[in-house]
């Protein structure tokens, strides 16, 4: 898979996606990511990327010529599955998206900042628009590490053991059940008998009355959706 980022602050994308289980994929070869700053296809000699809106609001705009040139390059060397936009009136990321994007080949995701991007970039190049929830971001470089995280853990072989990310919350529609690790006793506050059984089967019925009951309490709205 290869997901290529358009951004006009490349430094607040480099330590999200170089530790842990992304720069492992990475260095297994199973996600390709790439960095495209758009100042480099700015206008003159300023390499300007942004400028003021039309109607005169507060706020820079960025314009259509550099992601416009840049996209075309990135199009004129391989297809794109998708060209999303970070947006937070976009559709609203959840588990089965993540799942959906995992399965694609080539993506680019582009990041807004400060008033967001001349429209016409949404209206004519973009084929999908993701919002990482219902609050306004300084620039779309968070979410796009959020959506790169998301997707890049579930693609086969990132995660040493495979069956991990399957149990994870959201799957299934249902919460993560509680986990523990030792000691089995701190300070009188103790793991719950059933773990230190070693019966394989009471544990995971265990684990699946948890988590229905977790899904019931705390995300009652997960249990009525059928995916
Ligand atoms: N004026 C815009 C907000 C611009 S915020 C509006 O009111 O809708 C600047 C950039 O941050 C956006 O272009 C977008 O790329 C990103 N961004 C902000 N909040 C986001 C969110 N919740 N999800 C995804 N991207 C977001």
């Amino acid at each position: 898979m290869r997901i290529d980022i358009l951004t006009v602050v490349p430094e607040l994308l480099e330590s999200p996606l170089n530790y842990s289980i992304v720069k492992r994929a990475r260095e297994k070869g199973l996600v390709e990511i790439y960095i495209h700053n758009i100042r480099d296809y700015g206008k003159g000699s300023y390499k300007q990327v942004d400028d003021y809106p039309f109607g005169g609001d507060a706020g820079m705009v960025i314009m259509i010529e550099p992601v416009y040139n840049l996209i075309s390059k990135l199009k004129s060397e391989r297809d794109y599955d998708e060209i999303i936009y970070m947006s937070p009136d976009g559709e609203i990321l959840d588990q089965k998206m993540s799942n959906m994007l995992s399965c694609r080949q080539n993506l680019i995701l582009l990041c807004g900042h400060y008033k967001g991007v001349d429209h016409r970039i949404r209206e004519h190049l973009i084929t999908k628009e993701i919002s990482v929830g219902d609050y306004v971001l300084s620039g779309g470089e968070l979410p796009a590490a959020i959506l790169c995280d998301s997707i890049i853990r579930l693609v086969p072989g990132a995660i040493s053991d495979e069956t991990s990310a399957l149990s994870d919350s959201f799957q299934d529609n249902l919460l993560a059940p509680p986990v523990y690790t030792r000691p089995s006793d701190f300070k009188g506050w103790k793991v719950p008998d059933v773990l230190l059984s070693g019966n394989p089967k009471l544990i995971t019925e265990w684990q699946e009355s948890q988590s229905l009951e977790r899904t019931k309490r705390l995300r009652p709205n997960l249990s009525k959706e059928d995916n």
